[in-house]
């Protein structure tokens, strides 16, 4: 047999595991090898939340691996806006509980998947960082809020963005057997899948050595170490030319652009010196700059900068060629935009 059914040693439980690891593990049971694909087919297809469910499984197999967890989360909350972007509070087994969106749009279905119970970054725009930061997610519970999502609209996703609560490569290993599993065993193209970060020392080359066709997000947000430190403090043992250095080894190692995220704040990193200087960082840089206007929360009373002003920061970048898009985001008023999620219910 391959290195793969040999090399892993499954514990329950099950989901986020490939055919693979269930062929080894029901075989490990003393079934039959051929189990395993049912098994996968049941958990990735049909959406099984309990062994005693699956009905081509001999009866007394059934009995003794009914306590086997599969390892799909309880919906909590969910709330819709009127743009039909759904926000999901999901409660994992140890009770803890987290947040997914779903973002339905003319052909796509995209979910946006937290990573971790609460986030450690502490970014001072960030509902999420004035939360507690709990713990890791496993791969599997970052792949079930895929399925819940799949399952909920009864519309297969077409991407995935981690950009939910959580600093993804703070948990790179489970976030990699995660997009692994997305990619495998859920069905979605590597291309469809993004992880956003703000950028962690030496995880953006650790995820370069995996050869992923995935789309790499870095949260940047100002032109400058000195303006990326007064908003993101965790950026401070971490100079932004040591960061960029990584995303260049990124793009050699990959072949893929990097996409720089760039929060628009009013007055604080919004004016055209800012884009100025961003593009002079950027030249001759394989990337693509995503603008995003501020979402409101509460602890902090940073301002949207006025469309004009979003607009006079594009046309900067673009009269100095750097590729930019602006993306507003959807959810707004069910607290479910970027920025928004945060661990307790009931701030909306
Ligand atoms: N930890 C990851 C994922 C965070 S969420 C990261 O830092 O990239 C995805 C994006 O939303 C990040 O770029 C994040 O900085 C941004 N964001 C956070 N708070 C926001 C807010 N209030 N308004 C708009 N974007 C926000």
């Amino acid at each position: 047999m391959s290195a793969i059914s040999t090399a892993y040693q499954l514990v329950p439980p099950l989901l986020g595991a490939s055919v693979a690891e269930l062929t080894a593990w029901v075989k490990e049971q003393g079934q039959p090898g051929y189990r395993g694909k049912q098994l996968h087919d049941w958990i990735y297809g049909k959406g099984v939340r309990s062994l005693a469910d699956i009905s081509v499984f001999p009866k007394s197999w059934r009995e003794t691996v009914t306590d086997v967890p599969i390892g799909r989360s309880s919906l909590h909350f969910r709330s819709v806006a009127t743009d039909g972007t759904v926000k999901y509070l999901l409660k994992l087994a140890d009770g803890e509980i987290i947040e997914a969106v779903g973002i339905p749009s003319d052909k796509r279905l995209t979910v946006c998947v937290s990573t971790q119970v609460g986030c450690p970054m502490a970014c001072d725009f960030c509902a999420t960082g004035k939360g507690v930061y709990k713990r890791n997610l496993s791969r599997g519970e970052i792949v079930d809020q895929v399925l819940t999502v799949q399952e909920d609209f009864q519309q297969r996703v077409s991407n995935v963005v981690f950009m939910g609560m959580g600093e993804p490569l703070l948990n790179t290993d489970n976030v990699i057997l995660a997009l692994k599993s997305l990619n495998q065993d859920v069905g979605i193209g590597q291309r469809s899948l993004t992880v956003s970060t703000v950028g962690i020392r030496d995880r953006i080359r650790q995820l370069a050595e995996h050869q992923l066709q995935i789309t790499l997000a870095v949260s940047l947000h100002a032109p400058n170490q000195e303006l990326r430190e007064e908003i993101i403090p965790s950026a401070k043992p971490y100079p932004i030319e040591d960061l960029l250095e990584e995303c260049q080894e990124y793009v050699d190692i990959t072949g893929r652009r990097v996409t720089f995220e760039y929060i628009l704040l009013a007055r604080v990193n919004d004016l055209p010196e800012h884009a100025l200087e961003l593009s002079k960082r950027l030249r001759g840089f394989q990337s693509h700059v995503n603008l995003i206007p501020y979402n409101p929360i509460q602890e902090v009373d940073y301002q949207r900068p006025t469309r004009d002003r979003i607009q006079a920061f594009v046309n900067v970048l673009q009269k100095n060629n750097t590729a930019v898009s602006v993306r507003y985001s959807r959810g707004l008023e069910a607290d479910a935009a970027c920025g928004q999620l945060r661990t307790a219910k009931g701030n909306s």
